[in-house]
């Protein structure tokens, strides 16, 4: 069997005219993000799909020059088309979102195309199943979504952003009460200096949260470790690194908990199943980051966590943006507050070509909308201490 040819699908989920990854506060995601999914094709026939994240109008590109060196190679050589992609970008292996995400989706579907032509899911070539069902948690704002995911049967929310994190944590774990679990995404922009994020993790100490995300800019791992020092809670980071050079320190010196591989744009199933070894060794916990991501890399993730023994749990929008299920064949199957591990050949999903065309890309969308905001999202810049501070520790200014 050889590679006859790589395509892309590039695609706008949400409406047009939102400008940002959103949502209406009462659960619905009503921001846009842009979906590529790739599809590559044999000569014999079978085909594999996949999806990239990180930068995807960019990242088409990146696809496009990589299938150049991979058509007529044998798709079953998954670790050495690997080896062959990674050297190609720019023969220096720091590949960036770009390239890592590229390197992502075409991995996936080359694992597809392999369980499709050996009859049997993917899961069962990482290893096999470790469990059939996959726990998942989604994302809430207020007390009320949470309390409605909880009516559902999901046993875990997560929360967080620029504005008020610690009021919101406060009203939902008060809402839920214990059994439920319960996260918060610090992320920026503005990313939290460390400092300030120590204070606000203590600050959130006695509400017994499962973890705290990404308490500071990625690139600050330094900060990081100060940080997983300085509170009581577990923590959890990396959505937005790739391969298992770009984990290496993070694990190795165990800053973190929980690590957070974004399936479309770690370096593929075959990075993600060694960085889970390289964390299973230092009993850190996998939860792939999902938030943005389409519903093919939904499909890679449950394989994964079907075949690790450290599988925390995936990330899960519940109440996405309804085309999410039209452009694959069929969604994963939820279950009590659990994912149903995919039992078909290959990922066990398709997508939907003509559906994918309905909704095309129009522009980059990453960007929050608003004006100038001092210590918001719309301030556009990268790092701020918050000043907002009082708030977000939920303490009324001072003076007023
Ligand atoms: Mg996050």
């Amino acid at each position: 069997m050889k590679i006859a040819a790589i395509k892309t699908f590039l695609m706008q989920a949400g409406a047009p005219s939102d400008s940002a990854w959103a949502s209406d506060g009462k659960g619905h995601q009503t921001g846009s993000r842009n979906w590529l999914f790739v599809k590559v094709a044999t000569d014999e026939g079978v085909y594999g799909v996949g999806e990239c994240s990180g930068w995807p109008r960019v990242i088409e590109t990146a696809v496009e020059d990589l299938a150049s060196i991979l058509v007529g190679e044998d798709p079953a050589d998954i670790e050495r088309l690997w080896q062959k992609m990674m050297v190609a970008q720019m023969a220096h292996g720091m590949t960036g979102v770009v390239g890592a995400g590229a390197m992502s989706g075409i991995d996936m579907a080359l694992w597809d195309i392999k369980g499709k032509a050996l009859g049997t899911p993917v899961w069962n070539l990482l290893g096999g199943r470790v469990r059939e069902r996959v726990r998942i948690y989604s994302h809430a704002a207020t007390p009320e979504v949470a309390l409605a995911l909880k009516a559902r049967g999901i046993t875990a929310v997560k929360t967080g952003g620029v504005r008020d994190p610690l009021r919101k944590v406060a009203a939902i774990r008060e809402a839920v009460g214990l059994e439920m679990d319960l996260m918060v995404d610090l992320h920026g922009p503005p990313w939290m200096t460390p400092k300030d994020a120590i204070l606000l993790g203590r600050a959130l100490e006695p509400y017994q949260l499962l973890f705290v995300e990404d308490p500071v800019a990625p690139e600050n791992l330094e900060g990081l470790a100060r940080v997983a020092a300085g509170i009581a809670l577990p923590v959890a980071a990396g959505e937005r690194r790739a391969t298992i050079w770009g984990w290496r320190e993070m694990i190795e010196r165990e800053m973190v908990d929980v690590i957070q591989p974004d399936t479309g744009r770690a370096g593929g199933l075959s990075q993600m199943k060694k960085l889970a070894g390289m964390a299973e060794a230092h009993h850190i916990m996998v939860a792939p980051h999902s938030g943005t991501l389409g519903p093919v890399a939904e499909f890679a993730a449950l394989h994964l966590l079907a075949a690790i023994p450290n599988a925390l749990m995936l990330e899960r929008i519940e109440n996405d943006w309804p085309g999410r299920n039209e452009v694959i064949s069929a969604p994963p199957v939820l279950e009590g507050g659990h994912l149903l591990v995919p039992t078909a050949p290959g990922l066990g999903v398709d997508i939907d070509e003509a559906a994918i065309a309905r909704y095309p890309s129009v522009r980059n969308v990453s960007i929050a909308a608003g004006g100038y905001e001092p210590g918001t999202a719309g301030e556009h810049v990268y790092v701020q201490t918050r000043l907002r501070r009082a708030a977000a520790f939920g303490r009324p200014p001072e003076g007023s």
